[in-house]
């Protein structure tokens, strides 16, 4: 007998909570808006076919076009240091794989995300319209300039690696608002910085070092 479709889904979800167990939460990701998250969203429909075996394996992945979906620890961990919540609005550049935001979609009320590959821009709003996804813009062009028409966010995500923080992102940022970004030079190792506004003053921190494809420009 050919595999039912629930046993299918049994295989990904159990894979989905070894990832979750083994690779966030023994990490010390605790928050549980994100951990329900991450156990939730179907990794594996954000992966090309011929990487689905690996959907939930420690570390990122080729989507085509160059450019990767981001491993599972670094999704929850951005996702966590912007304190998400179900009255956040927040804005994501680099749409990819559209698999951060649908982590993120499924704790804030609503997630304009902005792709500079059209094709990924396409692709990433069907895959998250046919999951149901009702909360997510995806718009194709260069984030750089962000979304004015529904700033300000409480939560600004960038998902590529920039050398400096584009300024109109930083005024998008809602008061109290929460801002993770990349930053260093392409194709080497970059410091995730977070930026809070608060009283219309901006804080800098540390948090730690990642890899992520370059931010480019149209
Ligand atoms: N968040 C994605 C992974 C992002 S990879 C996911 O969950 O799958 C980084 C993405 O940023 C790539 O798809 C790349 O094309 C896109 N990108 C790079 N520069 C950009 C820009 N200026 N504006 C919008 N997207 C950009």
């Amino acid at each position: 007998m050919e595999k039912s479709i629930i046993q299918q889904s049994d295989k990904y979800a159990s894979a989905r909570e070894r990832m979750v167990r083994v690779q966030i939460v023994d990490r010390g990701i605790s928050d549980q808006a994100v951990l329900r998250a991450m156990r939730k969203v179907p990794r594996h429909m954000f992966v090309p076919q011929e990487h689905i075996r690996e959907a939930y394996d420690d570390y990122p992945l080729p989507i085509g076009y160059g450019q990767t979906i981001s491993q599972p620890y670094i999704v929850a961990y951005m996702t966590e240091v912007v304190r998400p919540t179900n009255r956040k609005s927040a804005l994501e550049i680099g749409t990819g794989s559209g698999y951060q935001a649908a982590v993120l979609a499924e704790i804030v009320s609503h997630v304009y995300t902005i792709e500079i590959v059209p094709e990924l821009a396409e692709i990433s709003s069907k895959r998250l319209k046919s999951l149901g996804y009702l909360n997510i813009s995806v718009k194709h062009g260069d984030g750089y300039m962000g979304w004015p028409e529904h700033s300000p966010f409480d939560i600004v995500i960038i998902t590529a690696a920039v050398e400096q923080i584009p300024q109109p992102l930083i005024d998008q940022l809602a008061d109290n608002g929460r801002l993770v970004v990349p930053v260093g030079a392409p194709y080497a190792v970059q410091e995730l910085i977070l930026i809070e506004k608060k009283n219309g003053k901006i804080q800098k921190s540390r948090l730690t070092f990642v890899r992520f494809v370059p931010f480019k420009r149209l």
